[in-house]
C-alpha cells in the first residue's frame, strides 16, 4: 500500500511507515494512493461474509502485500472482538451501536486495530507509546495496548480534571499500562508529550511512538463497520440509505465516505455537529473560519478545527462528488437534550453525541429513505448528563461497574519534564 502526503504529493510512504509516523512533512495527512473499489457482485459476496472475514477482505484490499492475509485476519480477529449491531428505533430509522467494546465508544475499533498493526510492524522491537488525554482517547489507547508484548504505554492526564469513572476505566489496568496524573491542566500534559518527542536521546532509547487519532490505521478499521451495518439491513433499506455521523474531527465521516468510494451503495451522508460548526459554515460560505472552541454536552465533538477535513475534500474531489450533497447542520445543547427525551419516549436511551446525529437525520430524512445514525458512545459513558436530562437513573454496564471498584494505580507528578524523563528512562526495558 502506498500513501501520499496531502500537503506534499511527492512524499509517498508505505503503510508501515504511515502507521508508525502518523503525520507527514508539514504536519500533512497521509491518504491512500489508490482507493480500492469492488464491483456490485463483489460487494454482494462481501456482505455475506462474517464481520472478521469481511473486514479482512476490505483491509487487505488497501494494505495489499505488506501484510500476509492470514496474519492480517488474525490481527483483525484480535481487534474486533465485539459486535456492531443495528438497533431499530423507528420504522424508517435505526442506530448503528458502536459502543460494545471495552471502553464503550467507537474509538475502540480504530484504537484496537492500530495497536495490532503497531505490534505487527514493530516485531521484536520494543516501543513506548506516550500520549496525553482529556479522558476518552486515553481509555481507548490503554485498553487497546493492554498486555501487548514489547509495547509499553504511558498516559498523562490532568489530575482531578477527568470524570472519576473515566479515570477508573483506564487507570486500574496496570501491567504495561502506566498512567500519570499531572498536577496541571490538559494543555500542560500535551506540552510534556511534545517535549518528549523533541528529545532525540529519549526518543531513540525508549523507542518513542505516538498513538495519534489521525493515524491511517484507525480510519481503515472504521470503514469495516459501515459494511457491517449495511449487511444487517433489508434490501429495501439498503436501496435508500442515509447515514448521519456525529462529527468532531471528522474521522468517522471520512471512513464512511471511503466505504462509499469503494462501492458500498450508500445514498448520502449527513455530517452532524454541535455548536462547533466550522464545517457547516464553510459549506455555506466557502470560507474556512474556525471560531473559538465552545464546551457542549457532546464534548467529544468540541472541535473547531477538524483535522480530517482535508481527507473529506480529497475523497469528494477524487470521486467527482459534489460537496453540496453532503447534509450538514448544527444542534444546540438545548435541542440535544430535548432530542434525548424524544428518543427516550420512543423507547431508546441515547447520549448527547448520537442525539445530535439523530436530530439532523430525523429533520432531513425524506419519504422512502431509510436512516441510520451512529451510536458512538454508550449512555453510561456520559452518565451524569444522561441521568440529569432524563431525570432518572440508568444502569452501568457490568464491565464498567466492576472497574469502578478497583484501586487507582496512577502515579502523581508535577508538570515537570525532567521528572517525566527520569520516569520514562527508568521503565523496565
Ligand atoms: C470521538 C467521538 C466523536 C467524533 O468522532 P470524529 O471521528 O472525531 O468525528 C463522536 N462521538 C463520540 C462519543 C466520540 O468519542
Amino acid at each position: 500500500m502506498q500513501l501520499y502526503n496531502l500537503k506534499d504529493h511527492n512524499e509517498v510512504v508505505s503503510f508501515s511507515k504511515a502507521v508508525t509516523q502518523g503525520l507527514g512533512k508539514n504536519q500533512g495527512l497521509f491518504f491512500p494512493s489508490i482507493i480500492p473499489s469492488f464491483s456490485k457482485d463483489e460487494i454482494d459476496h462481501l456482505l455475506n461474509l462474517n464481520f472478521v472475514d469481511r473486514s479482512t477482505e476490505i483491509l487487505s484490499a488497501f494494505i495489499g502485500e505488506e501484510i500476509d492475509k492470514d496474519l492480517l485476519k488474525q490481527r483483525v480477529a484480535n481487534a474486533f472482538t465485539f459486535k456492531a449491531p443495528v438497533t431499530p428505533v423507528e420504522k424508517d430509522v435505526g442506530t448503528l451501536e458502536l459502543f460494545h467494546g471495552p471502553t464503550l465508544a467507537f474509538k475502540d475499533f480504530g484504537g484496537r486495530f492500530m495497536a495490532q498493526m503497531l505490534q505487527h510492524i514493530a516485531g521484536d522491537e520494543k516501543i513506548t507509546i506516550l500520549t496525553a488525554t482529556s479522558g476518552d482517547t486515553g481509555a481507548a489507547v490503554a485498553h487497546a495496548f493492554y498486555q501487548i508484548p514489547n509495547i509499553k504505554v504511558v498516559i498523562l492526564y490532568p489530575n482531578g480534571k477527568i470524570s472519576p469513572l473515566q479515570e477508573k476505566l483506564f487507570c486500574t489496568l496496570g501491567g504495561n499500562i502506566h498512567t500519570i496524573a499531572i498536577e496541571s491542566d490538559f494543555d500542560a500534559c500535551q506540552a510534556l508529550v511534545k517535549q518528549a518527542f523533541d528529545d532525540e536521546e529519549l526518543k531513540v532509547t525508549i523507542g518513542l511512538n505516538s498513538a495519534n487519532s489521525i493515524n491511517i490505521s484507525r480510519l481503515l478499521a472504521q470503514i469495516c463497520y459501515y459494511f457491517e451495518a449495511f449487511a444487517q439491513l433489508t434490501k429495501q433499506q439498503q436501496s435508500q440509505l442515509v447515514i448521519s455521523v456525529p462529527s468532531g474531527n471528522f474521522g468517522d465521516l471520512t471512513a464512511g465516505l471511503l466505504a462509499k468510494a469503494m462501492g458500498l451503495p450508500i445514498k448520502r451522508f449527513i455530517a452532524a455537529t454541535n455548536e462547533n460548526d466550522t464545517v457547516p459554515r464553510y459549506l455555506e460560505t466557502k470560507v474556512w473560519a474556525p471560531n473559538k472552541t465552545v464546551a457542549t454536552i457532546s464534548n467529544a465533538m468540541d472541535v473547531s478545527a477538524p483535522n480530517n477535513w482535508p481527507r473529506v475534500e480529497e475523497i469528494f474531489n477524487l470521486k467527482g462528488w459534489d460537496l453540496s450533497d453532503l447534509g450538514t447542520g448544527k444542534v444546540s445543547d438545548k435541542v440535544t437534550a430535548e432530542t434525548m427525551k424524544e428518543l427516550d419516549k420512543l423507547g431508546y436511551i441515547s447520549e448527547p453525541h448520537a442525539a445530535v446525529a439523530y436530530r439532523l437525520l430525523r429533520d432531513q430524512l425524506e419519504d422512502g429513505e431509510y436512516g441510520l445514525f451512529l451510536g458512538t458512545a454508550h449512555p453510561a459513558k456520559f452518565i451524569e448528563s444522561v441521568e440529569g436530562i432524563l431525570e432518572r437513573k440508568i444502569d452501568l454496564p457490568k464491565a464498567l461497574a466492576d472497574r469502578a471498584n478497583l484501586d487507582l494505580l496512577s502515579k502523581y507528578m508535577p508538570a515537570d519534564f525532567s521528572k517525566l524523563r527520569e520516569f520514562l528512562m527508568s521503565l523496565p526495558k
